[in-house]
């Protein structure tokens, strides 16, 4: 014999509920809380992942066994109390929430011949009013909860990578500070050494004869020329520094004047210099790259001689560091032209 159809049914369960319930109002997502999935009614239809309440126009698809409505009154009794635990406004009156409780309690201790007329009866009674709005409830409540825990998470893993970052930065700033540091130490090594060559070169009579001719035919060429003695070095690692002294002015270069700029502009090697154009490339094409802006020319400075002298002793444009005096040795500040290529001491 087919149970009687809810929808036609007027029969008045609670006072608290409606008096009739249809299969479309009471659908409910079992499968995100702890609710099972089969129907709630021992005739129901059951859609995938749904419950639906009794409906007699379904096919059953599954029939609950007294056993099964009983642990699914279990469930719904901790989801009512989930809810109650959420301060939920949808069963206000604590009478309604006990006899809720109540009824559940008779399922979960009905007979097995009783089980399912009262699942039944407590479907009609409870299941829209109820139990479809608290587990909605329920839902969106644990839905808030899991979206805040996420966003927690999100915030720690934020603060663990900002704090890692930090510690990274920590370790870049060190290995830089030690990198100052030893570089600071070699430049002063280096500085040391330069002072050493320079006293004993300056303390052989011949070199300070070479150099009083050379000023004495700067000076004689240009009176009111103040010319640059320049010391250029090149540092090789554990031996001696490779000196050499070049002088600024046109014509007193040694041995020659090597660079000249022709009437396009260019920049180029002199007849004289032409035979080691390939050694002094490096140079040229350095000094072919930098802007004029003194008075005088790129090429004329005592650093490009000093370099010259080098790159013809076999040294490369990279391993020479320059040192600028006047031909009293004091320190001289490099023009505009020389600080955009000398490698400074
Ligand atoms: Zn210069």
């Amino acid at each position: 014999m087919m149970p009687p159809d809810p929808r036609t049914t007027t029969t008045t369960t609670s006072t608290t509920t409606s008096t009739t319930s249809t299969a479309a109002t009471s659908m409910i997502d079992a499968a995100s809380v702890a609710l099972p999935s089969t129907p709630p009614s021992a005739s129901v239809a059951c859609a995938a992942g749904k419950v639906a309440e009794p409906s007699s126009s379904a096919p059953a698809k599954k029939i609950m066994s007294p056993e099964e409505i009983r642990e699914y009154a279990g469930k719904l009794d901790k989801m009512v109390q989930e809810a109650v635990n959420f301060q939920q406004k949808i069963l206000t009156d604590t009478d309604d929430i006990a006899e809720l409780y109540l009824a559940l309690e008779r399922i979960k201790k009905a007979p097995d011949p009783d089980v399912s007329s009262k699942w039944t009866a407590f479907w009609r009674t409870w299941g829209k009013s109820a139990i479809v709005p608290l587990k909605q409830f329920v839902d969106a409540e644990n839905n808030k909860q899991n979206e805040q825990n996420k966003r927690n998470e999100q915030k720690l893993e934020n603060q663990q990578k900002m704090a890692k970052g930090l510690e990274w930065k920590k370790e870049q700033d060190a290995a830089k500070k030690k990198e100052r540091e030893r570089l600071a130490q070699k430049h002063k090594q280096e500085k040391a050494a330069l002072a050493k060559a320079h006293r004993r070169h300056f303390s052989n009579p011949d070199v300070l004869k070479s150099i009083n001719e050379k000023l004495k035919s700067v000076v004689n060429e240009k009176p009111n020329e103040k010319p640059t003695l320049c010391t250029a070095v090149v540092v090789v690692e554990g031996t001696e520094p490779t000196m050499a002294f070049g002088t600024s002015s046109v014509g007193n270069h040694s041995p020659f004047q090597a660079f000249y700029r022709d009437k396009d502009g260019i920049i180029r090697c002199t007849k004289a210099a032409e035979v080691h154009a390939k050694v002094l490339e490096p140079l040229r094409a350095t000094l072919a790259g930098i802007q004029k802006v003194e008075d005088w020319e790129v090429y004329v400075c005592a650093e490009v001689d000093a370099a010259v002298q080098l790159l013809l002793r076999g040294k490369r444009l990279e391993q020479i560091k320059t040192y600028a005096t006047d031909f009293d040795l004091n320190y001289k500040e490099r023009c505009a032209h020389c600080t955009q290529w000398a490698t400074e001491f």
